[in-house]
């Protein structure tokens, strides 16, 4: 049975050493959060996550969903009681509002949430997480009858959400979308249509399920800008807020996949289902952004996720399983081999892995604080800095924390040898879990042309100069520290990588955009290598100052420093052949017709 911890004590050091939770003080919400609570809090959420979530993940794998031929869903065993422990916990409403129920408290301690939530069963963490998303899209978007109604039984975990935006001939491509909204004479609208991969579409968990649905206004335009964005609950509810009649929506079939059993993929059949409009008529992707946006950061998570949950079990079984000799001799002379943690070709692995997971983790935390900050503070410059920061950043934790989270997790599965494709093991699954994270909520190709097309060039380059001035500030001001070195002179040799491709794309794209199309997950990557190497920078530094305290935590910090060690050593150089690649163009993938592929 594989093994899960939740990184309770890593986030803790990020939360007071490397972004001070304390200096969050004066927004909303954090004022509850003190070092001491959000411990306490986290501690609650890892045991929830350690001992009801993550012993179901396995058998959730091998059961997977069931339909009847009523269209009802029922998930693996097990599944709905530990949902209800989440939901009773006040899990949902975390960081919900309190005037529909929820707690107020930092959406940070959200994220760091669904990060245990998902390494300990992605499956079963996508039904509270899809909820969430469609809780801040009604947040944001809804009107105050459409809030009243459905934001307290989402927020208590009652009723959960979905999002539908697939259909069966567009997924990336949303301007093709077919579903249509008839107005009824009652104000709501008749909605017709398929949606298809709806995740959690249907299932046995609540009571009612609140569905946000993509469709076309009768004599809407076409394309993108003739889209709206409905709420569609499966059953409808009464004016007293009691549930009424069964809605004209049901699950036509669930979907057979590589991986995420436990989460029911549903194809959605809308049958003049009664909806009601959230936001303007023909902006609805600029309502359903919310969701995606929120989502997309969840999703970068779960990458992590997997590649952490992974990596707990590589390590373990790295340290028991005995095979050969050291290079330098029996390191366990009374044992038959040595444990295959002695090779260094097993320790450039577990370490590739473990590199990633803790800049990774501190890259979402950064950026779930600054989510904070965009929403909830007064002073407008801080934050448009921070809304900057998401904008940019948005793209890079998706795309680059699924594409990394899923490497990783098969870097981990190697370490078992052929055990690791052996399902019991339960490494198979983590890497077939990972997998989705690179395809839903925008393709990877698509978040780094996003990336490109869209987030360097807004607002005349004004979120991608900021990070450059935060980073170029920070190898500045340490320039002088030796301690410091081995981290800061790496960096400012992929920031400098980064500053010449962004040039680059200045220069060669405007004019031939394919030159972009070409670099773009290139570019996602240099990003994501220079983002994470300042995380280790800025890691290093908080724990040379912790370590110095002297208060009992010296192996700890050590354990980062060597880590990081590791990161600019042996990862960072990777921005020098991304430049590399991304400075050819598009000369070479274009060149070829397509008839000769
Ligand atoms: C298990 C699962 C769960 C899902 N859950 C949901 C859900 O809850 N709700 C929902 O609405 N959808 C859901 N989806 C759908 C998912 O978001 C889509 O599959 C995804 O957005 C890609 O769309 P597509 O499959 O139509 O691929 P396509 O859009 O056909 O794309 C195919 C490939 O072409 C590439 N491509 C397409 N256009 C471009 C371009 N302009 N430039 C560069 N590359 C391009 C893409 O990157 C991709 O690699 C789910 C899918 C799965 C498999």
């Amino acid at each position: 049975m594989p093994v899960y911890k939740a990184p309770v004590e890593d986030v803790m050091f990020l939360l007071n050493d490397v972004f001070p939770i304390e200096r969050y003080n004066n927004l909303p919400g954090f004022a509850d959060a003190t070092p001491d609570t959000v411990e306490a809090i986290l501690g609650e959420g890892a045991k929830l996550c350690e001992e009801v979530f993550a012993p179901l993940n396995l058998s959730g794998d091998q059961e997977g969903c069931t339909r009847h031929p009523d269209g009802s869903v029922t998930t693996p065993k097990g599944f709905r009681q530990a949902y209800e422990a989440y939901a009773a916990g006040g899990w949902m409403g975390l960081a919900a509002p309190e005037e529909y129920g929820g707690q107020g408290l930092p959406s940070a301690l959200n994220t760091i949430m669904q990060e245990f939530v998902s390494s300990a069963n992605l499956a079963l963490g996508m039904y509270p997480g899809l909820t969430q998303g469609a809780i801040a899209a009604l947040l944001v978007h809804g009107s105050d009858e459409i809030k009243k109604t459905y934001l307290p039984k989402m927020v208590e975990g009652v009723w959960t959400g979905t999002m539908n935006l697939t259909e069966p001939h567009c997924g990336t491509d949303l301007g093709l979308l077919k579903t249509k909204a008839v107005p009824n004479p009652d104000g709501s609208y008749a909605i017709t249509g398929t949606k298809i991969f709806i995740s959690a579409g249907e299932h046995d968990m609540a009571e009612n399920i609140v569905h946000l649905v993509l469709a076309r206004i009768e004599g809407a335009p076409a394309g993108t800008k003739g889209i709206s964005l409905f709420v569609v609950p499966k059953v409808l509810v009464n004016r007293d807020g009691s549930l009424g009649e069964r809605n004209g929506v049901s699950c036509g079939s669930l979907e057979h996949k590589m991986g995420i059993h436990g989460n029911a993929t549903c194809v959605m059949n809308y049958d003049g289902a009664k909806g009601w409009l959230i936001g303007e008529a023909n902006r609805g992707l600029n309502a359903m952004f919310v969701m995606m946006n929120e989502a997309r950061l969840a999703v970068g998570v779960q990458g992590l996720a997997q590649s952490e949950v992974a990596y707990q079990n590589a390590v373990a079984y790295a340290k028991d399983r005995l095979q050969g000799r050291s290079l330098t001799g029996p390191k366990f002379p009374d044992k038959p081999a040595d444990p295959i943690i002695v090779h260094p070709d097993v320790r450039r692995t577990l370490l590739s892995i473990k590199a990633f997971n803790e800049a990774a983790r501190a890259l979402v935390v950064w950026t779930a604080l600054k989510s904070d900050v965009a929403h909830r503070s007064s002073d407008e410059a801080e934050r448009q800095q921070a809304d900057d920061h998401m904008g940019l950043m948005t793209p890079v934790v998706k795309g680059v924390l699924t594409d990394l989270g899923f490497d990783m997790a098969v870097r981990a599965q190697q370490m078992f040898g052929g055990h690791g494709y052996i399902e019991e093991w339960g490494m198979s699954q983590f890497v077939r879990d990972a997998r989705i994270t690179m395809i839903y909520e925008g393709a990877n190709g698509i978040q780094a042309m996003d990336l490109v097309g869209r987030k360097l060039g807004k607002d005349g380059g004004r979120a991608i100069m900021g990070f450059f001035n935060e980073v170029g500030a920070f190898c500045q001001e340490n320039a002088g520290d030796e301690s410091l070195k081995g981290f800061v002179e790496p960096l400012q040799q992929g920031l400098g990588h980064l500053q010449q491709a962004t040039m680059w794309f200045m220069q060669n794209a405007m004019a031939k955009p394919d030159n972009a199309g070409a670099g773009a997950t290139d570019y996602m990557h240099l990003f994501g290598l220079v983002a994470m190497g300042y995380m280790w920078a800025k890691m290093a530094k908080a724990a040379q100052a912790r370590k110095a305290d002297g208060n009992g935590v010296a192996e700890r910090m050590d354990a980062k420093i060597l880590t990081g060690r590791f990161y600019m050593e042996r990862m960072m150089p990777e921005t020098g052949l991304r430049l590399a690649r991304i400075s050819t163009g598009a000369d070479a993938t274009m060149a070829m017709p397509a008839e000769m592929f």
